[in-house]
């Protein structure tokens, strides 16, 4: 028997060459791992009349590790999205997204060292939500009227922002031990507390709740979301590890992404008590799909938050510090990493992960 067993879902778009050079990578680490390569996205709905099939979702609940592509959503109706469906279905509630800049990637700022803990079943992104001029909207614009002595246009779509004591204690709960575990200094929690006084005044009161248990290790501050961004946009340097709710953690983890050059270098993991799922920040990116021209670092730097979580921080270290030395010589890199996109020498999705193979041996 494999000492581990993880189960590699290659997705679509570019997920299936991505996919590849993250195993053949983690492969030449030389740790003993049986891929089970499970489907998930367009393939899936053609095979089994749904994107995500049970037999995916069993195999990461009995591996618990699980390494994805990224999936195509299709826009508008059809299937619900893979990504979020695997969440919920696994009970995936923290969405961890590390966001550092490597020498050699194009970026307005230098030495970036951010967390992003981001809050993954609850808030605005819960789902619920109720579509303008329906019977069960105009219920629930009448009872909400009666009960709250405000008035809501009849014309309005409204959607319910869940915020439990519970989801927001064991996010938070998350941060401190990922500081701790990893050196860090510092949390800070982001809110809007002081408009929505209920739901974000319960998240922010949480926080500091569990940061009485940890005073002494580590620091705790908190800041309202868009003093937030001002923040990390003049000085990011102040902040350490973030943790918020659903919705601002979406858009804070694209505004981090961006100060450390974009998508091509962003990793990410869904994390739970059950199993975790590592996986790019960026989507399918379908019109490179084939074309052996996609960035394969943040699929690669996702299997080195896979390597840190399975407890291997030498090999975690070895092929972070291979892919960060292939992105700083710039020559054995794809397009986009390239000082003009146009430049003719970039290589391939095959060729920038044979070179980190190369470092790693
Ligand atoms: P995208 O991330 O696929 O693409 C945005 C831009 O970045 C495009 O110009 C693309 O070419 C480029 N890009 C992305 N990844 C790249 C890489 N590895 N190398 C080089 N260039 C890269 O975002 P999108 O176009 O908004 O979404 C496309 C599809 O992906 C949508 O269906 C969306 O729902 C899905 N999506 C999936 C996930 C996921 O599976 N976790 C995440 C985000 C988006």
């Amino acid at each position: 028997m494999s000492k581990y067993n993880i189960t590699l879902i290659p997705g679509d778009g570019i997920g299936p060459e991505i996919s590849d050079a993250a195993k053949r990578c983690v492969d030449a680490l030389g740790l003993d791992i049986t891929w089970e390569v499970m489907e998930a996205g367009q393939g899936a709905i053609e095979k089994y009349n749904t994107p995500l099939p049970r037999r995916t979702l069993d195999s990461i609940r009995k591996n618990k590790v699980a390494l994805k592509g990224p999936i195509t959503t299709p826009v508008g109706g059809g299937f619900r999205s893979v990504n979020v469906e695997l969440r919920k279905a696994l009970d995936l509630y923290a969405c961890l997204r590390p966001c550092r800049t490597y020498k050699g990637v194009r970026s307005r700022y230098e030495n970036i060292d951010l967390v992003i803990v981001r809050e993954n079943t609850e808030d605005l992104y819960a789902g619920i939500e109720f579509e303008k001029g329906l019977k069960d909207t105009k219920v629930l614009i009448a009872m909400l009227e009666k009960l709250s002595a405000k008035s809501i246009r009849a014309d309005s779509a409204i959607s319910i922002k869940p915020i439990s004591s519970e989801g927001a204690k064991r996010i938070v709960k998350f941060a401190f031990e990922y500081a701790l575990k990893n050196n860090r200094k510092k949390v800070t929690a982001v809110h809007k507390a002081n408009i929505m006084k209920y739901t974000d005044g319960l998240f922010l009161e949480a926080a500091r709740e569990i940061a009485e248990y940890y005073e002494g290790r580590i620091l705790f501050e908190d800041r309202i979301v868009d003093n937030m961004c001002m923040q990390l946009v003049q000085k990011p340097e102040d902040y350490d590890v973030l943790v918020l709710p659903n919705l601002y953690g979406d858009i804070i983890s694209d505004l981090a992404a961006g100060l450390i050059g974009g998508l091509g270098v962003a990793p990410g993991a869904n994390i739970g008590e059950e199993a975790a799922v590592f996986e790019p920040t960026h989507g399918s990116a379908p019109q490179y799909k084939g074309m052996n021209k996609a960035n394969p670092a943040a699929i690669l730097l996702s299997s080195v938050l896979m390597l840190k979580y399975l407890g291997e921080e030498k090999r975690a270290l070895k092929l972070e510090k291979a892919i960060a030395s292939v992105i700083e010589e710039g020559k054995s890199v794809t397009y986009d990493l390239k000082k003009d996109r146009n430049d003719p020498a970039a290589v391939g999705t095959r060729e920038m992960a044979d070179a980190i193979i190369r470092k790693i041996k």
